[in-house]
């Protein structure tokens, strides 16, 4: 099948400030990253805070200025489409944000808050713009009387089934999920992912899931990417890579989580030291500096992405004898 979305060299810097005026230093939050999401399909990004992900999630809908690289959708470099030529596809691109209340105006009405993208995008008589968000309030399992509510009266999880409403009401094909049940309660965590799960399947959505907790991201994602410090060392179908982690800093993620089966011996790997700063990025794999398996060549080389299954890919040299996946350009 054709990738809905194909996201290539994903480059995103940030200008800082430093303190000599002829320092001109950069933070490279996402460097180089590829990968592919496919229509109905969830794909995972896990990572440590600060790694990457939000960045990634938020560069390529271009709510922040890209640095480099491509997002292909509907044969078109989104990037270098021009402001105007760009609305028409934003509403194919929606966002769910951890905090639901990033999306929603405290002091404006709920059913304002939700018609919004409507009058944003220039759609809908005021009776229609009623219609279909009263439809999507009850699809997420509210009535007409919340209509009229303000944020402030629901709960946590109530607003975050809120914020998913806001974000289909333009009935969109893809959707960043940044972390979307991080803040709430774990009892209230699985409704909102079986929630994203019923949506996605009526709708035909796919969806980016960026979280931390790999129990989560395991639970909702057909394929899973993780990240490190701005690059995504390994990506493979979720069973795949639970089962079979290749990378060096997957492992340790990993060994951090229970394995349900007591049989199953998975030895806990504690990695030495902290994440470099990203202002001062390793010299070759960003990883070497806490990896148990680092040799010579790995201070000084940046891995290839190497595709050691045809859906299994890895950033180390440790895999060296596999073929170079062709989204790292070789
Ligand atoms: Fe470890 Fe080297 Fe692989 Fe990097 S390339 S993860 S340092 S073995
Ligand atoms: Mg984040």
């Amino acid at each position: 099948p054709q990738p809905l979305l194909k996201v290539e060299h994903l480059k995103k810097t940030f200008p800082v400030e430093s303190s000599g005026w002829f320092k001109k230093n950069e933070v490279k939050a996402v460097h180089d990253v590829s990968f592919d999401i496919y229509e109905g399909e969830t794909f995972g990004i896990v990572g440590e805070s600060g790694c990457g992900k939000s960045t990634t999630g938020r560069t390529l809908l271009r709510l922040t200025e890209p640095s480099g690289g491509k997002v292909i959708y509907q044969d078109q470099d989104i990037f270098s489409l021009k402001e105007k030529n760009f609305r028409p596809i934003r509403e194919d691109l929606q966002m769910i944000f951890q905090d639901p209340l990033a999306s929603l105006d405290p002091k404006k009405r709920i059913g304002y808050s939700l018609e919004e993208p409507f009058i944003i995008q220039k759609k809908g008589t005021k009776k229609e713009r009623k219609e279909m968000v009263l439809k999507m309030l009850e699809r997420v399992g509210f009535s007409e009387e919340h209509y009229h509510r303000f944020p402030h009266e629901f709960s946590g999880g109530q607003r975050q089934r809120i914020g998913i409403a806001r974000a289909l009401v333009l009935n969109p094909k893809f959707i960043v999920c940044d972390e979307p049940v991080s803040a709430l309660d774990v009892s209230i965590q699985s409704q909102i992912l079986n929630l994203l799960k019923e949506l996605q399947q009526d709708f035909g959505l796919s969806y980016l899931f960026i979280g931390h907790d790999l129990s989560v991201v395991r639970y909702i994602a057909n394929r899973i990417g993780v990240m490190y410090l701005g690059e995504m060392v390994e990506q493979a179908p979720t069973e795949e890579l639970f089962e079979n982690p290749l990378h060096p800093y997957t492992k340790s993620l990993l060994s951090a989580v229970p394995v349900p089966n007591p049989k199953v011996k998975r030895e806990r790997i504690v990695l030495k030291g902290e994440v470099p700063s990203p202002l001062d990025m390793p010299k070759g794999c960003v990883f070497h500096t806490r990896c148990p398996l680092a040799m010579d060549i790995c201070k000084e080389i940046k891995p290839p992405t190497y595709k050691v299954k045809e859906n299994h890919r890895v950033q180390c040299h440790l895999y060296e004898h596999s073929e170079v996946s062709e989204a790292d350009g070789a």
